[in-house]
């Protein structure tokens, strides 16, 4: 029986997985998923995880729950070996190595965070890519403001209470928005820190907010971030950062002790090792039916892939894509098994949309039309909580979204998620205080 690996748990990793579920006759191939957590994550609701209006656990679905004949290893893939037809993995928990040998081989092994080498910015940023980076972000602003409560320097405490997003497309609007809330919802619980104290800047190195997005998106996110008092910066990049803030290409000087790094993503690390042709963006470079360029067993697509549009163009990296490739990738592995003819992925987009906290929103419909204000959070919510998998999360994520209408947010600081700064650096809590 030929056995397909898929590698990578996330949105596109399991779309293929649940349409080879469905569509393979029994006996005709074996499954095996292989990723490095045991739930997929649903990002769009990241940025109000790390606000606290929604627990952690409620945006995360247990990846056994979601397949049903396709075997899954808890394991971190090591080394794809494309001359061989083999993937080596290490278990998670155990830390053993294995090997598997495949048929075809599906890579779907999403992106990571990328600080462009600027000095300083990966060992302090705080990124937002993952659960943990999440929840390392409400506790960062938690200690921030019981910092800021406890010591009397007002230079330091300025400091303390000056966020820096870095980054103006959909997650740094959204994660600027409602880590303001945040703090809007919980400072009457800190006499000595004011509302006024806070300050959040968001910083975007080109000339508008939510590129790529029809222009007047832009202009009303930033007109509602500013109405709300965000300091908007656009035209100026990030050039390096230090202990005690960031400097702009500029050379302007931003005193904070928090930088939330939503600036830019590449292809996951797995993949550069691979002996495997790459594209625009460094990602695994398709064909347009998604198999690797000169590989016909191999199949790549999300974040971590290149795929043409037909139209000179390439796709971009969304879960809203990732899970229309899925299907497409799919169909075309079972036509490859079954001697058919394979199809090209085709896809318009449905339009982007972003929270911008405080019951706002602002989205692109199809046909490029824009919608704003209340009417927009209101399809933001219904529609992400339609695509949240798992009826049970669906209901505890409508029930965390009514307790904040009624409830401030909870300030619990609590360290056994204390992480400092750094992608991936995990600090005791007494490391990580100054
Ligand atoms: C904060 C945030 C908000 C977003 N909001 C939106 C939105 O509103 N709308 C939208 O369309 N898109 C949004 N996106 C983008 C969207 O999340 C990605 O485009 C999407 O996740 C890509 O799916 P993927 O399956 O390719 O990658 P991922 O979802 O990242 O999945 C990759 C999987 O591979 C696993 N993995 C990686 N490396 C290894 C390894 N070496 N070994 C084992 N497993 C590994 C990972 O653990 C993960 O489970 C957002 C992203 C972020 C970070």
């Amino acid at each position: 029986m030929p056995v397909i690996v898929i590698l990578g748990g996330g949105f596109a990793g399991l779309a293929v997985a649940a349409r080879l579920e469905r569509r393979l006759r029994p006996g005709e191939a074996e499954i095996v998923l292989v990723s490095r957590e045991n739930f997929s994550l649903f990002t769009p609701m990241l940025p109000e995880v790390s606000s606290g209006e929604i627990e952690v656990r409620h945006v995360v679905t247990p990846i056994r729950a979601q397949l049903r004949r396709t075997r899954f290893l808890l394991a971190d893939v090591e080394r794809i070996d494309v001359a061989n037809r083999r993937v080596e993995y290490r278990f998670v928990l155990t830390h053993s190595g294995g090997a598997l040998a495949y048929d075809h081989l599906v890579l779907a092994l999403g992106s990571s965070t990328s600080t462009f080498g600027l000095p300083g910015v990966a060992e302090r940023a705080f990124p937002l890519k993952s659960l943990e980076d999440a929840e390392a972000l409400r506790n960062r602003c938690v200690w921030l403001l019981e910092m800021a409560d406890s010591i009397d320097d007002p230079v330091r405490r300025r400091r303390l209470l000056t966020i820096a997003v870095v980054g103006g497309g959909f997650t740094g609007v959204e994660t600027a928005g409602e880590i303001f809330e945040l703090f809007r919802s919980v400072v009457r619980f800190y006499p000595n820190v004011r509302c006024d104290d806070i300050a959040m800047v968001l910083i975007e190195a080109g000339p508008t907010l939510l590129a790529g997005l029809p222009a007047k998106m832009g202009i009303y996110a930033r007109r509602v971030l500013e109405g709300r008092g965000i300091t908007v910066s656009t035209g100026d990049g990030v050039a390096r950062a230090d202990a005690d803030g960031l400097v702009l290409q500029s050379g302007r000087r931003i005193e904070t002790e928090t930088i939330v790094w939503s600036a830019g993503v590449a292809p996951s690390a797995t993949i550069a090792q691979a002996a495997l042709p790459l594209g625009k963006r460094r990602g695994v470079a398709v064909e347009r039916d998604l198999r690797v360029v000169g590989e016909p067993r191999v199949w790549a697509l999300g974040d971590c892939a290149t795929i043409p549009d037909g139209a000179g163009g390439f796709y971009p990296m969304t879960a809203q894509h990732a899970i229309r490739e899925g299907p497409r990738l799919a169909d075309n592995l079972i036509a490859t098994l079954r001697g058919g003819a394979l199809q090209p992925f085709a896809y318009r987009s449905l339009g982007m949309m972003a929270a911008l906290g405080g019951r706002t929103a602002v989205a692109e419909l199809p046909g490029g039309r824009v919608l704003t204000g209340f009417p927009a959070w209101f399809l933001w919510r219904s529609y992400y909580l339609s695509r949240l998998p798992g009826n049970d999360r669906k209901v505890r994520v409508a029930i965390d979204w009514t307790l904040d209408m009624l409830f401030p947010r909870d300030i619990a600081e609590l360290r056994i998620y204390a992480r400092g700064a750094g992608l991936e650096s995990v600090v005791s809590p007494e490391a990580r205080r100054p």
